[in-house]
């Protein structure tokens, strides 16, 4: 594949994502679709609604990722957090694919310090079952927690395992998160290798730099160039990995577009 093919996105908000688009002279973002945070479920803000966005988006050549709310976790063992998390990601399943979204990317999650990892990879099993998928759901690799499901390249293998069962594995995707991949102590060198041989896909790259050292088990993200993430091993993961990229860095239009172009002359 050709470096030059590589097409580079951002996250946006999500009142009217054609626009932030346009704004930024790209052909696909990321949005949140309602409260990142919240448990009150997906709401598409867009004038017209669901609907109007996917015709719109369709029209402009605007390409969609949602980004479901961070406090869904799987994984869990703690029932009050699992049994809505589960619920929230149908939803969301289900409102990404009304908007015709490319992707749905969710973090693995984790689960409680002094709980088997193993409940977690069963969890997720059990989720990929539960949920009608509708679109591919991209699994995330995060930063830190203790007892995470995909911040370690051995943890992301048992995950990979459990699912593997599963009738909708085909629509289990991976999404590499660089800053996520830095600070959650995975050497970057080697990371899309390592990641393919688990996964044998990679469907798209967060590219964002990071304020924190390697293996810090912090999530700050930084606009390239401006963290500690070296400049020649970013541009090589996205290189490597040959998936479209959503930057998550700070700043609006104009700073995404600095960093698309920073990317760009990189690649
Ligand atoms: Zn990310």
């Amino acid at each position: 594949m050709s470096s030059t093919s590589i097409a580079v996105g951002a996250h946006v908000e999500q009142t009217d994502p054609i626009a932030e688009a346009q704004a930024r002279g790209m052909t696909h973002v990321q949005l949140f679709l309602g409260d990142p945070q919240g448990y009150q479920g997906p709401e598409v803000r867009y004038a017209g609604g669901a609907d109007a966005l996917r015709a719109d988006a369709e029209a402009a050549g605007v390409g969609l990722y949602v980004h479901a709310p961070y406090i869904v976790n799987v994984a869990t063992t703690n029932n009050r957090i699992r049994i809505p998390s589960r619920k929230l990601l149908q939803q969301h399943a289900d409102a990404a694919a009304a908007i015709g979204a490319r992707g749905l990317i969710v973090h693995g999650g984790h689960v409680n310090k002094a709980d088997d990892p193993e409940k977690g990879f069963d969890n997720w099993r059990k989720a990929v079952e539960a949920v009608d998928l509708k679109l591919p759901l991209l699994i995330e690799n995060t930063a830190g927690g203790d007892n995470a499901m995909a911040r370690y390249l051995d943890r992301i293998g048992r995950v990979w395992d459990a699912i593997s069962t599963t009738e909708q594995f085909d629509l289990v995707g991976f999404c590499l998160d660089t800053c996520h991949a830095h600070a959650g102590g995975n050497s970057l060198e080697t990371v899309v290798d390592d990641v393919l041989a688990i996964t044998g896909r990679i469907d798209l790259v967060h590219c964002n730099d990071s304020r924190d050292e390697f293996d810090s088990g912090a999530d700050r993200h930084a606009n390239l160039g401006a963290g500690k993430v070296d400049p020649g091993l970013l541009a090589a993961v996205v290189r490597d990995a040959g998936a479209p990229v959503v930057l998550e860095t700070p700043g609006g239009a104009a700073e995404h577009t600095a960093d698309a172009a920073w990317l760009r002359e990189r690649l």
